[in-house]
C-alpha cells in the first residue's frame, strides 16, 4: 500500500501474520492490539440527530414523547401549545397525534425543526424528549477491500468530518476454533453511516479511494417462530421446529432433516434456509428499498454545519460557519451597499433585501441548479 510506516507500536499479531503496511499516526496509539476495542462499532461522539440543511423534503416531522413514557393527555397538549407560543416557536405546519405515546410537529423547513429539536428549556419545561425518524437523516453505505488493520475509529477519522460520517462497523466473520471457541475475525467490507439522505459515491482512505455501495440490511428472521420481520426477543408466537414445523425446538427434532418442511413456503428445506423463495424475496425488497436511497456528488463538505450543536446560541455560530449563509448574506449586504445611492437605508429596506436575497438562495437551491 502506499505510504510508509512512520511508526511500528502494534505487537506482531500472535500467529505470526505480517502487520499490514499502512501509514499509522500517533493518534492510534491508544488502539494498540486491543481487537475488541479496535473493532468495535464507532460511534461519533456528541452526535445528536438532526436534519440536514440541504435537504429537499417539503416538510419535517418532529416526535415528542414523555421523558416517563407515559400517555398524553389533554392537559398535556394544552400545556405544548402553551409552550409553542411562550417560547415563539416558528416554522410550524401543524401538530398531530400519533399515537398515545408520540405527538408529530411538522415543521415547514430543516431549520425550524433543528432548532426545536435542541430548545433544552422547553422540552425540560414540559418533561419531553424530542427526536426524528432516522429514514429522513442517515444513510449506510459499505465500502470493502478495507485493510483489516484499521479500526474503526482510524477509518472515520481517515474518511474525515467533510463526510459527515457518524457511524463505523466493520464485518465480523464468525469463526469456531477446533476446540470449539468462538472467535470473530475481521472481514475487509466496512459499514458506514452518513448524517445525510443521500450516499457519496466514493470516499477516500489515505488517498485510496474507495466505492460506497448501498448498504442492504440482513432479512429478519425470528428463531422462534422462524417468520420474518422480527427476533426471537421480541417474539409473542409459540416455539415452531425449523425442521418439521411442529411445537418444539428443532434440537429435540426427530425429523430426518432429509424431510424437512418450511413454515414459510411449505417447501423442502429447513426453515431458516437462504434457498427459501419467500426468504429471497425479503432480500430483495431489501436491496430495493436501500437502492431508493439516492447518490448525490453534492455532497460537500460545506453542506451541513457541525454536528454537536446543543442549543440556539451554537445553532447561530454554526450558521456563521456556513458559506451557504455567508455568501447569502454577503450577497445581500451588498446590495443594501450599491442600493444606498437610489434608495434610503432604513430597517424596513435592509429587511426586505435580506428576504429577498434569501428567498432566492434558497429556491435557486431546492430547484437543484
Ligand atoms: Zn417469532
Ligand atoms: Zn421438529
Ligand atoms: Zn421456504
Amino acid at each position: 500500500m502506499g505510504g510508509s510506516v512512520k511508526k511500528r507500536k502494534k505487537a506482531e499479531p500472535p500467529d505470526g501474520r505480517a502487520v499490514r503496511d499502512i501509514m499509522e499516526t500517533s493518534s492510534e496509539s491508544d488502539e494498540s492490539a486491543d481487537n475488541s476495542k479496535k473493532y468495535q462499532v464507532f460511534k461519533v461522539p456528541g452526535y445528536s440527530r438532526k436534519y440536514p440543511e440541504n435537504s429537499k423534503k417539503t416538510e419535517y416531522i418532529v416526535f415528542l414523547s414523555h421523558q416517563t413514557e407515559r400517555q398524553f393527555t389533554d392537559k398535556d397538549r394544552l400545556a405544548i401549545s402553551h409552550a409553542i407560543r411562550k417560547y415563539c416557536v416558528t416554522g410550524i405546519l401543524h401538530l398531530k397525534s400519533i399515537n398515545k405515546y408520540k405527538i408529530g410537529i411538522t415543521f415547514d423547513l430543516s431549520n425550524n425543526a433543528n432548532v426545536f429539536l435542541q430548545n433544552k428549556k422547553l422540552l425540560d419545561e414540559l418533561g419531553l424528549n424530542a427526536s426524528i425518524p432516522a429514514v429522513d437523516t442517515e444513510v449506510a453505505g459499505v465500502l470493502t477491500s478495507v485493510p483489516t488493520d484499521l479500526s474503526n475509529k482510524r477509518i472515520s477519522a481517515l474518511i474525515g468530518s467533510s463526510r459527515n460520517v457518524i457511524q463505523v462497523r466493520r464485518f465480523m466473520r464468525r469463526v469456531q476454533s477446533e476446540g470449539g471457541a468462538i472467535k470473530y475475525d475481521p472481514t475487509q467490507t466496512v459499514a458506514v453511516t452518513f448524517a445525510s439522505t443521500e450516499l457519496p459515491q466514493y470516499v477516500y482512505l489515505d488517498s485510496w479511494r474507495h466505492k460506497v455501495s448501498c448498504y442492504v440490511p440482513p432479512v429478519k428472521q425470528c428463531l422462534q417462530c422462524m417468520k420474518f420481520g422480527h427476533i426471537a426477543k421480541y417474539c409473542k408466537n409459540e416455539v415452531v421446529c425449523s425442521i418439521c414445523t411442529d411445537k418444539h425446538s428443532f434440537k429435540t427434532c426427530k425429523e430426518d432433516p432429509k424431510n424437512a418442511k418450511c413454515i414459510n413456503c411449505g417447501g423442502n428445506h429447513v426453515s431458516i434456509s437462504n434457498t427459501c423463495p419467500q426468504k429471497k424475496m425479503k432480500i430483495e425488497e431489501n436491496k430495493v428499498k436501500s437502492r431508493a436511497a439516492k447518490y448525490s456528488d453534492l455532497f460537500n463538505e460545506h453542506s451541513f454545519p457541525k454536528l454537536t450543536q446543543k442549543n440556539i446560541e451554537t445553532q447561530i455560530i454554526n450558521l456563521t460557519k456556513s458559506d451557504f449563509f455567508m455568501n447569502t448574506l454577503t450577497n445581500a449586504i451588498t446590495k443594501i451597499i450599491l442600493n444606498q445611492k437610489d434608495n434610503p437605508i432604513n430597517s424596513t429596506s435592509i429587511k426586505e433585501i435580506l428576504q429577498q436575497t434569501f428567498c432566492a438562495s434558497t429556491s435557486s437551491t431546492n430547484n437543484g441548479s
